[in-house]
């Protein structure tokens, strides 16, 4: 006979024994998801990856964000492996889709113009749906009601994997020692999605020339002092202060940039826009490159170029093929803009 699944599923949250749920030592801080219904599979394995390589003896909490409900499915498989410290919001319909004054035939007309160019993303079917994305990890995430309680975050993405054992609490660590943007992978930017982005940038630090950092980072962002170079922290990976997003400056920036409805009519990528304010509002030593963090987005990944955090970290990834080493990194510009400090 044939065995049929349940027919209807109670979502009742599972509160397991683990060690960590009398773990009293943690930051104040979170890993942060934002998914759809459909990547349940890949958001259940990133995060049994990151629930074996990290937390299952730590048992930071999670919170999971969509811009629709989560499905009970989706909730009682996710909590199955993480447990009862786990919540699931929505998104404010304001957090997410185009504003009103956003000039649509405009944003349309640029979607055309990178699509022929045949830019990534850029396609006329999901297109608007990637820029609400990128809007709302600029400018919205760490304003979502179920972030408030907390300080520091690690974001991660459906499908990605850590490929190393992470022994030293990365959130202790940030919280020790006052850094404020952490990173693993650096890329550059494709320049036709951000045509107007640093001359935007630029106007805002000439108005508002306070907000520079003595010792900043800007040599990552700009190798010549002048023009952007389109190096940036890859944000699919952060472990970061959301004070900061949180800050007058950063709360400046965002609004002047997105007020000129560049998230729409190009396609700013948030990981451009948080690696700037970054570089430029932040002293460069309170920017962390967390190098033992083996870490696969697609088919890229960093791994521990040092033999022994390799060794250590009982790495699977590939310490010859990390994405450290090729052309479309920045991690090289990274090592030159803070090697003297
Ligand atoms: P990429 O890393 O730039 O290639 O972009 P991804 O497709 O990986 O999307 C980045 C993150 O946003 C992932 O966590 C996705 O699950 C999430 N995401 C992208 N589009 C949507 C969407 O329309 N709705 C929701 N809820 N999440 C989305
Ligand atoms: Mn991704």
């Amino acid at each position: 006979a044939e065995t049929q699944p349940p027919s209807t599923v109670t979502v009742t949250v599972p509160a397991p024994q683990y060690e960590t749920d009398t773990v009293t030592t943690r930051a104040n801080a979170t890993f942060v998801m934002l998914a759809r219904n459909s990547d349940l599979e890949g958001a259940l394995s990133a995060i049994r990856s990151i629930q074996d390589r990290f937390n299952m003896r730590h048992g930071y909490p999670f919170v999971f964000l969509n811009d629709h409900e989560f499905t009970d499915e989706f909730k009682r498989r996710m909590s199955v492996l993480t447990g009862f410290n786990t919540h699931f919001g929505v998104i404010p319909k304001e957090h997410w889709v185009q504003p009103d004054w956003i000039d649509e035939k405009k944003a349309e007309e640029g979607r055309r113009k990178l699509s022929q160019m045949r830019v990534k993303y850029s396609g006329a079917t999901n297109c608007a749906r990637y820029r609400n994305m990128c809007r709302f990890n600029s400018g919205f995430f760490f304003r979502h009601e179920l972030l408030q309680p907390y300080r520091y975050y690690w974001r991660i993405e459906p499908n990605v994997r850590f490929h190393c054992d992470i022994h030293e609490d990365p959130f202790a660590f940030v919280e020790a020692n006052k850094k404020v943007y952490g990173f693993t992978i650096t890329a550059k930017e494709i320049k036709a999605s951000i045509p107007t982005l640093w001359s935007t940038v630029q106007d805002f630090t000439q108005k508002n020339p306070q907000y520079i950092a003595k010792d900043n980072a800007e040599r990552f962002i700009s190798t010549n002092g002048v023009t952007y170079n389109g190096c940036h922290f890859w944000s699919n990976f952060e472990i970061a202060d959301m004070d900061f997003w949180r800050s007058e400056s950063y709360t400046a920036f965002f609004e002047h940039l997105d007020r000129t409805g560049g998230f729409y009519y190009e396609r700013w990528g948030d990981a451009p826009v948080h690696s700037i304010a970054a570089a430029l509002f932040l002293p460069r030593d309170q920017i962390h490159f967390f190098e033992e963090i083996g870490y696969q987005h697609d088919d890229w990944a960093h791994c521990p170029r040092d033999e022994d955090m390799w060794v250590r970290g009982r790495c699977t990834c590939d310490r010859t093929r990390s994405f450290d080493y090729a052309d479309g990194s920045c991690t090289s510009q990274w090592d030159l803009a803070t090697k003297d400090t």
